[in-house]
């Protein structure tokens, strides 16, 4: 049985102030709210500040990114051991927008899991295939080079503390969701492929988030399928009245 996992990747907003309005608002509604896990993204500044305000709570608190290096001459960067260090117990991972953006590719999200996960950090590995890729038949050979790729070295002890994130660039932001019947084709391949990395116990316990223009009139729907284990929410996960029903979106 895989419990359900529902992240707010909050990316590059909020103020100090509208992140702890948005923080106190969540414990409110979902302090004991058991059925989900649920985890919050802020931004660096503010890992520490929204930590000590969720101590005590059922809301976990994770990163939006890290370097693979323990500590050193790195201007700028921000390591697993800090990470944990303020509480952290997730860390986004090859976020489309990293890969876009800032270069990311398979192989430094490789060295970054395997650093999280050295430092007791679990990843969340966010994998998916841009537009001209689907239009070409590419999705699921792009999906499984990256899943390859992200994986490669680990054992499958190590991949059963990871979390999937299937996010299709193409509806990241975009307000045009896969439908449940897209998301749940990638997210069986993906296991598919699991199961010939790690073997069929592993891939069967590994929890897939789907990503991409979620919202409480779509998150139903998406739980609903058999290897939907969550959400990555951005946009919607803003607001705190949205992200709260995306979490209670009421069950698997
Ligand atoms: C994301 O950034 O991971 C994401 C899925 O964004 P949005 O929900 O805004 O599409």
């Amino acid at each position: 049985m895989r419990k359900p996992i529902i992240g707010g990747n909050w990316k590059m907003n909020k103020t100090s102030m509208e992140a702890e309005n948005l923080v106190r608002k969540l414990i409110l509604e979902l302090n004991s709210y058991e059925d989900v896990e649920t985890v919050v993204f802020p931004p660096f500044p503010y890992l520490q500040k929204v930590k000590t305000l969720l101590q005590g709570t059922g809301i976990a608190v994770g990163a939006q990114n890290m370097f693979w290096e323990e500590k050193g001459a790195y201007t700028g960067e921000v390591s697993p051991l800090m990470l944990v260090d303020v509480g952290c117990r997730y860390v986004i991972l090859g976020h489309s927008e990293r890969r876009e953006y800032f270069g990311e590719t398979d192989e430094k999200v490789n060295r970054k899991i395997k650093a999280a996960l050295k430092f007791g950090l679990r990843p969340l590995v966010c994998i998916g295939e841009k537009l001209e890729e689907r239009k070409k038949g590419l999705a699921e050979k792009v999906v499984e080079s990256q899943l390859r790729g992200s994986l490669s070295g680990l054992n499958p002890s190590q991949i059963s503390q990871i979390v999937i994130a299937y996010e299709p660039v193409w509806a990241i932001g975009t307000g045009e969701t896969a439908t449940p019947q897209q998301a749940q084709k990638m997210h069986k391949f993906i296991r598919e492929i699991l199961e010939r990395i790690c073997g069929e116990k592993i891939a069967q316990s590994v929890r897939i988030q789907y990503g991409g223009s979620v919202r409480p009139d779509n998150i139903r729907e998406l739980m609903d399928q058999p290897d939907i284990d969550g959400a990555l929410v951005g946009g919607a996960s803003l607001d705190a009245i949205s992200f709260v029903k995306i979490v209670k979106y009421g069950g698997k």
